[in-house]
């Protein structure tokens, strides 16, 4: 069945929540571990099945955020989602609670254990009407920015279309590609600042409740991290020292290349003079190509392409009323992975392909490895590992995509994982800020984000820009409001994903094998074990990120001699 041909019916909760209510009692009551093991794969095709219309109204919603069907569904689920939370929580804490636990931490592992727990530290019922509220309020916001209606040299364009011209080598095109994009948030400013400021307020509210000093915490619980904050201020530490003087130097290279003294944030994104590389193919070619690619990179990625293709799992043409993000998700009860994307004709529509691809990869993967829903999905640092990794691993058949820029496409990517990091420290380090003084003004929020672009990124000039000079920067990266804190586990898969590229420059084939080793663990170890497992470097560990980085630096500095 293609994926748009599933039929949709929306689950009956009173009915779900009945059966965990049974199950859990079952659990509770069961006389061995084989008979609790036997409830729990029980509950979690009970757990399937609503996650999967709930997923299949997700993706209907973000294909068109204007069908006032899937916008109702939508609401029931961010309504309805806490009231399941808290039934497969009950039915989790039975889990950690089992009078056979050392029978069940040998069948599921250590770490599963170790996030049912911090679930449970994070979930109160008297949380659930602030839940349900803070699920409304970034409904709100995803659709205020799909919303986006711009008009740009005569083409009406949503913010992905718009950010295409970013890379134009009209300056002038640039700088108001710039602007256009400042003034549609300008026009949101006080919807978007007032959505934020009440969802740090609730979430902060959650936080005391489930007794906690701030939100923070809740945060690296909610994504069941291994490490502290302490780790991620060190390693912003590194960051600082290594990455940010690294970038000034890319910067000014650049600036000489594109042929610019007064170096701006409109230029930021133009990297070469004869135009930045960009795929020769249109989006579905881009497609067959990619088939093409996979099919000749291994057997995994053939049969898995091959069935994507099949069932069309991929909506990656951008469109008015699409929701403005690029993602991957499976539907569980199918197992299909499905591709969701905005392309904008620019490299980043191969980028966010391969990307996606290594996401698919991992979930398929895992889905036949792994007995255990609960077991397949791997910590997010290491999601973004294999989806990251693979932009690099990929690099073979980027000709497919950019013909005699492909040599430009490969540096391009090099550069910007070491752009990228410093950015989504501040991504991170800002949050960080943000719910430690949940009573900051509006300004002072501003004002933090300004002051982290200048330590992070202080090639940034952002001119006479009225939205990104004022600190407004936050408001366009759609995580900060609807994924809190998910962004450092970009940094963290980035370093691994640039050690995968070193890899791949010495032994293609052994890189590939390594990689396959890391995706097959999905969500059996964390992140700190997953790389341990896999033979890689943690950059937590002191002076690591130099190391990390010095192969891909020398590759970069080399290129052209
Ligand atoms: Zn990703």
């Amino acid at each position: 069945m293609k994926l748009m041909e599933i039929p949709y019916k929306r689950p009956d909760v009173d009915a779900l929540i009945e059966k965990c209510a049974k199950l859990t009692a079952d659990f509770a009551n069961a006389e061995s571990a084989a008979e609790q093991i036997r409830i729990f794969k029980e509950f979690e095709e009970e757990k399937g099945h609503f996650s999967t219309y709930m997923c299949l109204s997700n993706i209907r919603n973000s294909v068109d955020t204007e069908d006032p069907f899937y916008i109702e569904e939508q609401a029931f689920y961010d309504k309805v989602s806490p009231r399941a939370t808290q039934c497969f929580n009950e039915f989790t804490k039975g889990i950690i609670e089992s009078k056979f636990i050392d029978e069940l931490r040998k069948e599921f592992g250590d770490y599963y254990f170790d996030c049912m727990e911090m679930d449970q530290k994070i979930f109160s019922p008297e949380i659930m009407d602030l839940m349900a509220e803070e699920n409304e309020l970034t409904s709100k916001y995803e659709q205020l920015y799909a919303s986006a209606r711009i008009e740009f040299e005569g083409k009406i364009c949503n913010v992905s279309q718009l950010s295409a011209y970013r890379q134009s080598p009209d300056r002038a095109i640039r700088k108001a590609a710039i602007e256009a994009e400042g003034k549609f948030f300008d026009s949101l400013q006080d919807e978007i600042e007032e959505i934020y400021d009440r969802l740090v307020k609730n979430r902060t509210k959650q936080a005391k409740i489930l007794g906690f000093e701030n939100y923070v915490e809740v945060a690296y619980l909610m994504n069941h991290r291994s490490y502290k904050k302490e780790d991620v201020a060190k390693f912003r530490q590194q960051v600082l020292e290594v990455m940010v003087p690294k970038n000034v130097e890319y910067k000014k290279l650049q600036a000489e290349r594109i042929g610019i003294e007064d170096f701006k944030f409109y230029d930021d994104d133009f990297f070469f003079a004869d135009g930045n590389p960009m795929p020769k193919y249109s989006t579905k070619e881009i497609l067959e190509r990619a088939q093409q690619m996979f099919g000749e990179m291994s057997p995994e990625t053939k049969e898995l392409i091959d069935l994507m293709m099949d069932k069309n799992l991929f909506d990656i043409e951008a469109r008015n009323g699409k929701r403005n993000a690029g993602y991957c998700v499976t539907i569980q009860d199918f197992g299909y992975p499905f591709i969701f994307s905005n392309s904008n004709g620019t490299s980043g529509d191969v980028k966010t392909l391969t990307h996606e691809c290594g996401h698919a990869l991992a979930a398929y993967t895992t889905q036949k490895l792994i007995e255990y829903p609960a077991l397949r999905h791997a910590p997010m640092e290491a999601c973004e590992t294999h989806s990251m990794s693979m932009e690099f691993l990929t690099s073979p058949w980027h000709h497919l995509f950019f013909e005699e820029d492909a040599a430009k496409y490969s540096e391009h990517l090099a550069k910007s994982a070491s752009l990228f990091i410093p950015y989504s420290v501040i991504v991170d380090y800002w949050q960080e800020l943000v719910y430690t003084n949940p009573d900051w003004t509006k300004e002072e929020r501003n004002q933090a984000w300004l002051e982290l672009e200048k330590q992070f990124r202080p090639y940034i000039d952002f001119a006479d820009l009225p939205f990104y000079s004022r600190g407004g920067g936050w408001q366009r990266q759609i995580h900060i409001t609807c994924m809190p804190f998910y962004y450092i586990d970009y940094s963290i898969a980035q370093t691994l994903a640039i050690q995968f590229f070193s890899l791949f420059l010495q032994d293609k084939e052994s890189a590939w094998e390594k990689y396959m080793k890391f995706v097959k663990i999905g969500g059996m170890m964390n992140i700190d074990e997953t790389i341990a497992a896999c033979g890689l470097t943690s950059p937590f560990e002191p002076d690591s990120l130099k190391a990390i980085c010095q192969p891909v630096y020398e590759w970069i500095d080399n290129l052209g001699k």
